[in-house]
């Protein structure tokens, strides 16, 4: 028996224009239908949030932003702030992905910002820590994921993380088709469960959910879902398709 509600998450990073992503939707939301033990949520690109959200409203399938920047408004340039997302209808906001911090300068303490400005607006941060490929084989995965945890949530109270759901994402298994072996995956999870608790109580790590990301496809699913410390995955290449990401979140 689960004591945490299982989340399945797409990430649909760079892919589809507004029209392409209702148009998922509209094939999308048959094939869940009655699905009600579970959660799912949705995060295309920003162009694509607001259509989305009209498209969702109604549904049991929540819509996600793929990032958020940490002020109110003001002067800056490229970014979305919090309200907007919630504008939108977002009720989730992923944080920290491994793209954003090795592509655009993420950094432990952006994250630490980006969580304490989501859960102010009543988002739900999904966020994201893992180590390298390079950091593995040097034996630094919990040193990693200690420090990403530490900093990222360094500021944040235990009444302000409610709602936290952290994504442990091998960043050598994401879109690699490489998946993390599921002892891998347990001992990443009981980690970040158990980093959670020194920081923030049982009460907290116990009801937090921990997502898996990393290549999470119909075929692999019902063998992560079936460790103790696994509560959902992240998707990214497997959200693309309807069929692929509804037998994702049918997983038994
Ligand atoms: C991701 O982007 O969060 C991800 C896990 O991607 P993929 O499923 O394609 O590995």
């Amino acid at each position: 028996m689960r004591t945490r509600r299982p989340l399945i998450a797409g990430n649909w990073k760079m892919y589809k224009t507004a029209a392409e992503a209702v148009e998922f939707v509209r094939q999308f939301l048959p094939r869940v239908d009655g699905v009600g033990d579970r959660d799912i949520m949705i995060a295309p690109a920003f162009p694509a949030l607001e259509a989305v959200g009209g498209a969702l409203k109604g549904t049991a399938v929540a819509l996600g932003a793929q990032d958020l920047f940490w002020e109110a408004e003001g002067a800056y340039t490229g970014q979305v702030a919090p309200r907007m997302l919630t504008a939108c209808g977002c009720r989730y906001v992923i944080i920290g992905h491994s793209e954003r911090r090795q592509y655009f300068g993420e950094t432990d303490e952006g994250v630490c910002r980006k969580l304490q400005a989501a859960v102010k607006a009543g988002l739900v941060p999904v966020m994201c820590v893992g180590e390298t490929e390079q950091e593995r084989e040097a034996g630094q995965t919990f040193s990693i994921l200690d420090k990403q945890l530490q900093n990222g949530l360094k500021d944040s109270i235990a009444d302000q993380l409610a709602s936290l759901v952290v994504a442990y994402e091998p960043v050598w298994a994401i879109g690699t088709g490489k998946t993390a072996t599921a002892a891998q995956a347990q001992e990443a999870h009981r980690f970040i469960r158990s980093k959670v608790a020194q920081m923030f109580g049982s009460a907290l790590s116990g009801a937090m959910r921990v997502l898996y990301g990393g290549s999470v496809k119909p075929e692999n699913i019902s063998e992560l879902m079936a460790l103790g410390d696994i509560d959902g995955a992240l998707v990214g290449g497997a959200s693309l398709k309807p069929d692929s990401f509804a037998n994702i979140v049918k997983f038994d």
